[in-house]
């Protein structure tokens, strides 16, 4: 099933925009949302035709399987505008794989490229004039799915809905970022969701991210759940360390999210000669290489921050600086990789895919 025009797809447009109210300069992260939105239900063993239609809140039953059980997954990614004023998106089709990866884990329906895919570039052409040029600036995109069929029995459900938002944001800077390595908490397990983007693993998170905050640390480092001696996640990031001039980070499992950021970071690493190995590090040997002073960066990727610089970390009631140095690999990185998606520097690997 392909849509090859967005007659597949019913569009009804808002009366009126609201983008003329919204500041775009002092944008908060995730808190302001386009005119319109997607939605696609799937019932009886298929889905239904999918519709754009003005961005509004919407009434499920109290019984929902999404409230319950919790069946609820999804993606974020981004578009971008280039100087020419074209819109682009920066590998979707790894999204795509991924929803659909974390949909078989949650026993949810695969979406079809065609819904996922077509539906995505047809709702942010749409919605275009709320991606705005300039370096920084972003549109926020989150397609999710949600268990709509009704009933307190605690079995999968029979109906879902797709959907998806898009919200105008500003590269956030998150200021300096001091994580704690995680001695009793997980955020996953093996066997368990970790690799699946499950709204689950969010909520599992907040009670372990409060009292790290608590105690004054903005993230915590995520350790394996069987031994906590090695090293897998920075808060919902993938992450990154730096010893010596080889940039390590885990390979992905059951318990470490396949990101985007992280893989395309691995790669452009390779290209420009920057010694990359995807191994584990275990505390052990970060406490060790800090000590010795060969620990020079630690920092996280994810789409929303692309790479998010840690200055330190606390283990075991010591906490360790990490040396202040200039032209970092994460900054490199960051900046050859968000060149490659405002279409400022070739894109060697064709990534960037126009709207
Ligand atoms: C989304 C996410 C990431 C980052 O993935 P990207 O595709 O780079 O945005 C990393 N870890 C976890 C746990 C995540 O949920």
């Amino acid at each position: 099933m392909t849509l090859n025009n967005s007659s597949e797809i019913d569009i009804v447009k808002a009366n009126a925009t609201k983008i003329n109210e919204v500041d775009f300069e002092n944008l908060s992260f995730g808190n302001t949302f386009t005119d319109h939105m997607l939605v696609c239900d799937y019932k009886e063993g298929k889905w239904q035709k999918p519709i754009i239609k003005p961005y509004e809140p919407f009434l499920i039953d109290p019984s929902a399987k999404v409230f319950h059980y919790g069946q609820a997954i999804f993606e974020g990614m981004k578009a971008y505008k280039d100087e020419n004023d074209d819109v682009w998106l920066f590998r979707p089709d790894q999204n795509l794989e991924r929803f659909n990866k974390s949909a078989t884990r949650m026993a949810m329906p695969e979406v079809p490229e065609a819904i996922f895919i077509d539906g995505l570039k047809t709702i942010v052409d749409i919605d275009r004039d709320w991606v705005k040029k300039g370096l920084g600036n972003t549109l926020y995109i989150r397609p999710f799915m949600i268990a709509i069929g009704s009933g307190v029995i605690a079995q999968p459900s029979t109906q879902y809905r797709f959907m998806i938002i898009l919200s105008p944001a500003r590269s956030y800077y998150s200021g300096e970022v001091k994580v704690i390595i995680a001695e009793h908490y997980s955020r996953a397990a093996n066997g368990g969701i970790g690799a699946a983007k499950a709204a689950g693993n969010y909520s599992a998170q907040f009670y372990p991210q409060k009292l790290a905050q608590e105690q004054g640390f903005q993230q915590i480092i995520w350790t394996d759940d069987a031994t906590h001696t090695k090293l897998e996640e920075a808060g919902t990031m993938n992450v990154f360390f730096r010893i010596k001039d080889t940039i390590y980070t885990a390979p992905t499992s059951e318990r470490i999210l396949d990101g985007v950021t992280r893989k395309s970071l691995i790669e452009l690493a390779k290209r420009e000669g920057i010694k990359v190995e995807v191994k584990s590090v275990l505390v052990a040997e970060l406490v060790e290489a800090a000590k010795d002073g060969t620990l020079k960066e630690i920092f996280g990727a994810g789409t929303a921050a692309v790479v998010s610089p840690i200055v330190g970390f606390q283990y075991k009631e010591t906490y360790y600086e990490l040396p202040k140095i200039e032209n970092t690999i994460a900054l490199q990185l960051k900046e050859k990789l968000t060149k490659i998606q405002y279409k400022m520097a070739e894109d060697t690997f064709n990534w960037t895919v126009k709207i």
